[in-house]
């Protein structure tokens, strides 16, 4: 059912500018809100097909809950549910189909008439740790004396539970974080950050609730990823450095955590498939998976106006499949749009780095931007704009832009 939705000669009668993120072949799933109310929609080029407007014609389909969903989390049952939504959704929308043609405005709303909201009601958040790159340049920096990767690292994908309830949308501004930390030389101080970061990274979201004593095996593990999001792992250097010992990151990633709008599905992401890093030593059993699940994903970082990294989602040592198998493999519950986070995504080289403490090398090197200035950290007033695509050549699939500002720390605290 995939294969005619990807079909790159597949055309919409809708117009898509040439280099939009949203041709036929993604059809991304979100949220959106006008005079109407909120509802779940797929984007198509500039518009919205407001999947309520067609199911109250009787053109598509839906159960009651997701007919009346304010978020996509009543569609995330099963991976097939969602894929049969959007293969309805892909015929309705391609050129020569005139099903849409006797309702009001074809089903489809301009995106810039309507406010996008939080895609999801995310039920757990985890946050892995899956570069190899990444994960040796800050073994390096903060361990200098050590071998920079744990002795773990190459066994399990690393990671850590973080806080749903401060992931936010796109474009929701940041507030700089008060927390305890440390200077050089001195005693701890609680204050706003002076060390604030950004993470690039890509999450996948659930489908299907899987209850306790139930590990997801590898091989089947896709079975429950409806998709992928852009995720900015917000993180304050100064209160993570002081606070991680020995539990691991807390309130120095907890304040927010950014996503982008639209849910792509692994459906639309099935033309670029790759095969994943060789690994060594090779995992245990239950993490030994097909290495063809790796993904070829561009992805890009702006600092205001200044393009400050490059990187490719594709060196990712850990697949999807094994980080979800791992982390049900306790018997831990997985539920329906749970989101996990990859991991900072770096490669080997200046430039291709996804972390601002790896780019200006623990402040060490500041980054210089277009406009002359120079950043170790980021300033209040600073934009981190993310962006991901898949481009074959042929179709090119993106994720739309992560966004968020930096605005000040509140002058005082109570
Ligand atoms: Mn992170």
């Amino acid at each position: 059912m995939t294969g005619r939705t990807v079909d790159p000669t597949l055309r919409s009668w809708v117009p898509v500018p040439a280099g939009s993120d949203f041709p036929i072949q993604n059809l991304p799933f979100g949220v959106f809100e006008d005079e109407r109310g909120r509802r779940v929609g797929v984007a198509i080029g500039e518009h919205v097909l407001d999947l309520r407007a067609v199911h109250d014609a009787g053109i598509i389909r839906l159960e009651a809950d997701e007919a009346a969903a304010v978020s996509l989390n009543p569609m995330l049952g099963s991976r097939a549910r969602l894929g049969a939504i959007r293969h309805r959704a892909s015929e309705l929308l391609t050129e020569g189909n005139e099903e849409l043609f006797g309702i009001p405005g074809r089903g489809i709303v301009p995106l810039e008439q309507v406010t996008l909201q939080l895609p999801l009601e995310v039920p757990d958040y985890v946050d892995f740790y899956s570069s190899l790159h990444h994960a040796t340049n800050l073994g390096r920096m903060f361990r200098p004396d050590a071998e920079p990767l744990p002795p773990n690292w190459r066994h399990l994908p690393v990671g850590y539970h973080g806080r749903s309830a401060t992931i936010v949308l796109s474009s929701t501004d940041v507030r700089r974080p008060w927390g305890q930390h440390t200077p050089p030389a001195g005693d701890p101080v609680f204050g706003p950050s002076t060390r604030l970061d950004f993470e690039l990274e890509v999450g996948f979201v659930t489908c299907g609730d899987v209850p306790a004593g139930r590990p997801i095996p590898v091989d089947r593990a896709e079975e429950h990823i409806a998709g992928l999001v852009l995720v900015n792992d917000w993180s304050a250097r100064d209160i993570q450095a002081w606070e991680y010992v020995p539990l691991g990151p807390f309130l120095g990633k907890s304040f927010a955590t950014t996503i982008s709008p639209w849910l792509v599905t692994l459906d639309a992401l099935a033309p670029y498939r790759v095969p994943a890093p060789p690994q060594h030593p090779e995992p245990l059993p239950h993490l030994r998976a097909d290495p063809n699940l790796g993904l070829d994903l561009e992805l890009e970082v702006d600092l205001n106006a200044t393009t400050i990294a490059r990187t490719t989602f594709r060196d990712m040592y850990w697949t999807m499949s094994q980080q979800l198998a791992h982390v049900s493999s306790n018997g831990a519950v997985v539920r329906a749009g749970d989101l996990y986070a990859s991991g900072t995504v770096s490669g080997p080289d200046q430039g291709t780095f996804g972390s601002l403490i790896e780019l200006a090398e623990d402040g060490a090197r500041p980054l210089r931007l277009g406009d002359g200035s120079e950043r170790a950290f980021l300033e209040d007033g600073d934009t981190v704009t993310m962006r991901g695509f898949c481009d074959d050549g042929r179709v090119r699939i993106g994720f739309g832009a992560n966004v968020g500002t930096i605005v000040p720390a509140p002058d005082e605290r109570g």
